[in-house]
C-alpha cells in the first residue's frame, strides 16, 4: 500500500514558524572557555614552531636486559603499552640543569632514559613498513617512575597510574626533526647520576623497533599528530634522591639534564 501523501504545504509550515529573534553578540561568538586551558607543547630545535602534544604512549620492557631485571621473560612477551597524562611533560632545554620536583608518596624514585618518537600524522592499522612516514622527529625523554608504587600496584593487579602517571613524570628535551637527523635505529643511549654512568645501551637493542611499536599501537588506538611514543628504557634503572643530577645522552640528540629537587 502506498503511503499517504503529506498534506502540509511549504507555505503553511513557514507561517507556523515563530519569527526568528536577532542573535546577541555572545550567541554569535559561541561558547567560550570557562577558564584558560593550557596546551602542552615541546620546542623544536632550529624552529619557532611549537609541537603540540596530544597523548603520551609508553612501551614497557622493550630492552631484553631491562625486562629481565623487572622479572619478566623478554623472549615471549608481546609488546604492551601504558600512557602518561599529557601535562606530565616537563620541558628540559639543553645546556641547563632543570630542577625536577621529587614527587610525593614514593621512597624509591627511578630514572628510565628513553628515545621519544613524535608523530606528525597517524591513523589506524599502520603497517611497520609505512610507520616512519608518520614520525616528525625525536627527543630524549625520562620515564620517571615511582617504582615502589608501580610494583605495589602490579602485585595487586591494579593499574600502574600511581607509579607512572604523576605530575612532571615525563621530562623531555626539544625535538630534532627527522628531516635533520633521519630515523635513528642504532646509536648510544646512556644515563649518568652525579657523573657516574648508570644506564648504557644501544638503540638497536630495542625488542620492538619504533616502526613495530607504531604498528602495534595503531592496532589498539587511532594515532594522531601530536602523539609521543616513549620507546622503552635499557637495563640498570635505579633510584635518585633530592640533590642528584641526572644527565641523559642519546647519539645525535641534545643532552637532557635535571636536578632532583625537594618537592
Ligand atoms: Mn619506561
Amino acid at each position: 500500500m502506498a503511503k499517504a501523501k503529506k498534506t502540509k504545504s511549504k507555505t503553511s509550515k513557514a507561517k507556523a514558524r515563530p519569527q526568528a529573534k536577532k542573535k546577541s553578540a555572545k550567541e554569535i561568538a559561541g561558547p567560550s572557555f570557562l577558564f584558560a586551558a593550557k596546551i602542552t607543547t615541546l620546542p623544536i630545535v632550529g624552529s619557532n614552531h611549537l609541537f603540540p602534544v596530544r597523548r603520551i604512549y609508553c612501551i614497557g620492557r622493550n630492552y631484553a636486559a631491562h625486562a629481565r631485571e623487572m622479572g619478566s621473560d623478554p623472549t615471549r612477551e608481546p609488546p604492551f603499552f601504558f600512557q602518561k597524562p599529557t601535562d606530565a611533560v616537563q620541558v628540559v632545554m639543553p645546556g641547563k640543569v632543570v630542577d625536577h620536583p621529587y614527587p610525593p608518596l614514593t621512597k624509591n624514585y627511578h630514572y628510565e632514559v628513553e628515545l621519544v618518537a613524535v608523530l606528525k600524522s597517524g591513523g589506524k592499522n599502520i603497517p611497520a613498513s609505512k610507520a616512519l612516514s608518520h614520525v616528525y622527529g625525536y627527543a630524549v625523554g625520562l620515564d620517571m617512575t615511582r617504582r615502589d608504587l608501580q610494583i605495589g600496584m602490579r602485585e595487586q593487579k591494579k593499574p600502574w597510574s600511581l607509579g607512572k602517571g604523576f605530575d612532571h613524570g615525563a621530562p623531555i628535551g626539544p625535538i630534532l626533526p627527522a628531516a635533520k637527523i633521519g630515523h635513528p635505529s642504532k646509536g648510544s643511549i646512556s644515563l649518568s647520576v652525579n657523573g657516574e654512568e648508570k644506564q648504557k645501551s644501544d638503540l638497536s637493542n630495542m625488542t620492538w623497533s619504533v616502526p613495530e611499536q607504531i604498528e602495534k599501537l595503531s592496532e589498539a588506538f587511532e594515532l594522531k599528530a601530536g602523539d609521543l611514543i616513549m620507546t622503552g628504557t635499557p637495563e640498570n634503572v635505579g633510584a635518585v634522591v633530592p640533590g642528584d643530577v641526572i644527565v641523559c645522552k642519546i647519539a645525535g640528540l641534545p643532552d637532557l639534564s635535571i636536578r632532583i629537587a625537594k618537592s
